[in-house]
């Protein structure tokens, strides 16, 4: 009998997960393990990297057994992974020489400030399509060289391995060290153009290529695990908002995802070209597929749901997130009210970190609902600056938005994004759209699925969101975010 399922393996920020998805798309059954962050220092986040890799076989095991599988019926493997997250190990006894330096962590702060300082920043912009940030790998990797006694003449003679959280996982269940076009295009290493590790990068960082992972197409058998009971073939690794874009099924150029989560993750596909940003958004590889790569611009939202969090501990103006909506419903508009929640600065279009927070237009007449109703608004207004920024400078418009993450269930937030943006937004009956994504590259990778058409038809969709706006009243709305946000500016 035909294997009839892919396992996901979506390793995450707070848990590891392991999704079974059947042929149609559809979740077959969930295991999740959360597991231990660890705060040395005020700005400084580590994660066990062994934890990690125990939370994940475990979530493994106990799926196959809840969807009562054997390893004969399981076609492939597939890893989506929290990107930047950065490894080192020894390349014999596969121990870790330091805690994981999670994408969060801010020590290497000075490193980037230096890079800079030495007149690199244009130079490693345009090669990797990155801003010189510690958020990226790169300097977390020359972090743990740098401090770990011994590490630098061990990477030198090739005695360790080091990479992103998909590359370790890898490492455990195969033995290969590799990883794909996607996790690598966020390490500030890694030249997008060329499709290789970048020496000039390389020599500027002070990181012996040694210990570095072959790159691998997104879709590829990576190698063989047994640690399932049976040999199954690892068949894609892709770094988390690609494989959302992916399971999106996100596939021409100009294809857009938006994830509403804590912060809001923007993704559009730009095709085969990578198209360079100068307004601050990221330019990443999608995923390698089929002899090709297919690039994206990425932009970020700093406080999206988080904005609802605010209300209910800080302002405690509602019990629970999923009551916003029907508030917002109580009143027709927002009566001129603007929440800009520019808590931590501002990102993509304008990069201003000493932007805080304002809230304008208050009126005696404004209340709870008002300001309710202007903090789901501002959810999608800084959504819709990001995503008018990339169609701006790729020239391409998009015909409608694909949208997932934990706020999308909010109908008012979504109904709203359709009108300030003028396009249809559109919610799929799949909210797993990460993991979905992984899965399908796997599958792609072993036959399972045949082709990115064949994906396409098990997208399905849930509800679309049209916009209901004339072109006069999106502008005014618009006019009044810009007024509020120009006000929160430094
Ligand atoms: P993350 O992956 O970043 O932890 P999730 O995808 O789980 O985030 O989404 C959680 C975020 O979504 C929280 O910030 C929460 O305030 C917000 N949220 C959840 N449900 C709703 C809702 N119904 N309406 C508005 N915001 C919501």
């Amino acid at each position: 009998m035909a294997a009839k399922f892919i396992l996901a393996f979506d390793q995450g920020t707070t848990s590891s997960r392991t999704i079974v998805f059947d042929h149609a798309g559809a979740i077959v059954a969930v295991a999740q393990r959360e597991f231990r962050q660890i705060y040395p220092q005020p700005g400084w986040v580590e994660h066990d990297a062994a934890e990690i890799w125990f939370s994940q076989l475990e979530t493994a095991r106990e799926a196959m057994r809840k969807a009562g599988l054997t390893p004969a019926d399981v076609a492939a493997i597939g890893i989506t992974n929290q990107r930047e997250t950065t490894v080192v190990w020894d390349r014999t006894t596969g121990d870790p020489i330091h805690n994981a330096i999670v994408w969060q962590c801010r020590r290497t702060t000075e490193t980037c400030e230096a890079i800079k300082a030495d007149g690199l920043e244009e130079t490693f912009h345009q090669k990797t399509g990155l801003v010189v940030d510690a958020y990226f790998s790169g300097t977390k990797i020359k972090w743990i060289l740098d401090h770990v006694d011994g590490a630098r003449e061990r990477a030198a003679r090739g005695e360790l391995c080091y990479g992103t959280i998909d590359s370790w996982l890898l490492y455990k269940l195969t033995g290969n060290h590799a990883t794909d076009y996607s996790n690598a295009s966020r390490t500030m290493l890694f030249n997008i153009h060329s499709l290789q590790w970048d020496p000039e990068l390389l020599t500027a960082l002070d990181i012996p290529a040694e210990g570095l992972p072959g790159v691998h197409p997104t879709s590829h058998v990576f190698g063989e695990t047994t640690l399932l009971g049976g040999s199954i073939p690892v068949a894609s690794v892709v770094g988390d908002q690609q494989g959302a874009l992916f399971g999106q099924a996100a596939f021409e150029a100009g294809a857009s995802k938006n994830t509403y989560g804590t912060g809001c993750f923007l993704l559009m596909n730009t095709g085969t070209e990578p198209v360079a940003s100068s307004k601050g958004l990221l330019t990443t590889i999608g995923w390698g597929l089929e002899g090709q790569v297919t690039y994206a611009l990425e932009g970020g939202v700093f406080v999206g749901g988080a904005v609802i969090q605010w209300l209910r501990d800080e302002l405690q103006l509602i019990a629970n997130a999923a009551e916003s909506e029907a508030i917002a419903g109580t009143i027709p508009d927002a009566g001129g009210v603007y929440i800009v929640p520019a808590f931590v600065g501002l990102g993509a279009p304008y990069w201003d970190m000493r932007a805080r927070g304002v809230i304008t237009g208050l009126t005696r007449g404004a209340g709870r609902a008002h300001l309710v109703r202007a903090a789901l608004e501002s959810i999608a207004y800084q959504s819709a600056d990001v995503l008018r920024t990339m169609v701006q400078e790729t020239g391409r418009s998009i015909p409608v938005l694909r949208v997932d993450g934990g706020a999308c269930a909010n109908n008012f937030l979504l109904q709203h994004q359709a009108d300030v943006l003028g396009i249809p937004v559109e919610r799929g009956q799949t909210l797993e759209t990460t993991a979905l994504g992984a899965a399908f590259l796997a599958g792609l990778a072993t036959g399972f699925w045949t082709s990115t058409s064949a994906i396409a038809d098990t997208w399905k969709l849930d509800r679309c969101f049209e916009p209901r706006w004339s072109e006069d009243q999106r502008q005014q709305a618009l006019s009044g975010w810009a007024d509020a946000v120009n006000r929160s500016r430094s």
